[in-house]
């Protein structure tokens, strides 16, 4: 199973499957965050110190927080702020393995400009 953690340690995921494919996003929080961002049904992936060591940010539609660690300031994930059945959320990778990183197929996604999948 795949572990990661933000950088010092506070805020610790457990990934429920092996990703495949992760996205690129260029919108403005984004390609400040880095990533790449792989999903999953919201719930199904296991969060320590989440929040009691996390502060959130929203922005733009305000449909989901963006979710970094207090102490070391790193984006672990994203969560709908209005949570539906069987709705996905957000993992950032850079959180865990780099092999698991390196693992996975990244398309670019232009969240900035035409929401599409850049290689298509
Ligand atoms: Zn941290």
């Amino acid at each position: 199973m795949h572990h990661g953690s933000c950088h010092c340690g506070a805020v610790r995921m457990k990934l429920p499957s092996t990703p495949v494919v992760g996205t690129d996003c260029n919108c403005s929080l984004c390609r400040r965050i880095g990533g790449p961002w792989v999903y999953f049904e919201f719930g199904t992936v296991e969060i320590e110190g989440h929040p009691a060591e996390t502060a959130a940010y929203v922005w733009g539609d305000k449909t989901l927080r963006t979710i970094h660690c207090k102490t070391c300031g790193c984006v672990t994930h994203w969560e709908p702020l209005d949570p539906t059945p069987g709705c996905k959320h957000g993992v950032n990778l850079g959180n865990f393995d780099p092999a698991l990183i390196a693992s996975v197929r990244v398309r670019k996604f232009d969240g900035a400009d035409t929401w599409q999948f850049m290689d298509e």
